[in-house]
């Protein structure tokens, strides 16, 4: 059962804050990374002229593993009730918006117009309510997905029982969890989770084992960025999660979703912002720690900035989603989960990523 080593995060918290700029520079030198050089690499002290040094490794590493090739994906949002009470997300349990549960045949509908796209690979959404996570309906639904087209089917909804995703993966063929801790401080995720079985820290944090163990091929982590005040923390903690993981878990493959927290409706709570320096401090140690880690940037981030950051270290990009359930067939903001900042067509994403150099590949890998 994993548990984040606080006493080890805060004394890797205590070194890279005391790291001198020029020690920063024989780091950079070295070749392996462990979990203390990672440490380092997210030194406050690390100036311009280090960060592009990093990310110019991060770069080579990322593309010396995974090549030029860029996998797209699509969430469906096929229900926006949920029964708990996160107070940074404009469908919780307290927040007065329009509630819509998808049928199967709209579900599907949304899924041809998905296909339609182009897009293989599909990534069902729903808020935590006992009827969406309801495993005889995932089954179904599921299946169906595979027949209509998709070769990669993949859900980021309630935690459920190991029994339930082993149930989703011998019957429906499920391909990928998605399931981030939002924040691994367990006091500030007491305080923005006051309700609902998601105040349950621990159950939230075996998710993905659970999903590994019952032999769901593709894991993905992270947490919420800017939700808990200081992001090296969570850095520290995340990457002790997946070190866990890799190491008791290693069947699966993993990889790290990087949201941001976004203005929601109807939500005011506060948080701290991440910087874009920060932020791409952040993925290029990552992935000097994990070279082999899948690495998903999502449409919450400008077009500007993914264009930018896109080669860095990433290999899968998320494309024309809409967070609302329906809104593939409507245009229906009053219903969406977060604002989407990247609004372009996937056709437009494809184009931008030849231009870059990048093949786009609309399936995950069979
Ligand atoms: S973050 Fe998820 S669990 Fe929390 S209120 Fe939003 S949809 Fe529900």
């Amino acid at each position: 059962m994993f548990q984040p080593d606080f006493a080890l995060t805060d004394s890797l918290l205590k070194k890279l804050n005391s790291i001198k700029s020029a020690d920063i520079f024989s780091l950079l030198a070295t070749e392996t990374t462990d979990l203390e050089k990672f440490a380092l690499l997210l030194s406050p002290e690390l100036d311009i002229s280090q960060l592009k040094k990093l990310s110019t490794m991060a770069y080579q590493e990322t593309r010396k593993r995974f090549g030029r090739a860029i996998s797209l994906y699509i969430p469906l949002y096929y229900d926006n009730r949920c029964i708990n009470g996160c107070t940074y997300c404009g469908f919780n349990v307290h927040n007065t918006i329009r509630r819509r549960v998808l049928s199967e045949d709209e579900i599907l509908h949304e899924a041809k117009l998905i296909r339609e796209k182009s897009f293989k690979s599909i990534l069902l959404v729903a808020g935590e309510h006992p009827q969406s996570a309801d495993t005889a309906m995932l089954t179904a639904l599921i299946s169906k997905l595979h027949k209509v087209g998709f070769s990669c089917v993949s859900i980021e909804i309630a935690p459920l029982s190991e029994e339930s995703y082993r149930h989703l993966r011998d019957d429906s063929h499920l391909d990928g969890l998605y399931v981030y801790q939002e924040t691994y401080n367990q006091k500030r995720y007491s305080e923005v989770h006051p309700s609902g079985p998601k105040s349950d820290y621990s159950y939230r944090l075996e998710t993905p084992a659970r999903g590994a163990q019952a032999g769901i091929p593709r894991i993905g982590v992270g947490f919420l960025l800017g939700l808990h005040n200081d992001w090296r923390e969570e850095a520290l903690n995340l990457a002790q999660h997946l070190l866990y993981l890799q190491k008791y878990h290693w069947q699966a493959e993993y990889s790290i979703s990087f949201p941001r927290i976004n203005e929601a409706e109807g939500v005011s709570d506060i948080y701290t912002p991440v910087s874009d320096r920060h932020f791409i401090q952040l993925i290029s140690a990552l992935r000097l720690l994990f070279p082999f880690v899948g690495m998903s940037l999502s449409t919450r981030e400008t077009p500007e900035f993914r264009d930018k950051l896109t080669p860095l270290c990433f290999t899968n990009l998320s494309a024309g989603s809409s967070t609302a359930p329906g809104g593939y067939s409507e245009e229906s903001t009053d219903l969406e989960q977060f604002e989407i900042a990247d609004e372009r067509a996937p056709a437009q994403i494809a184009e931008m990523l030849k231009q870059h150099g990048f093949d786009p590949v609309w399936k995950d890998w069979e």
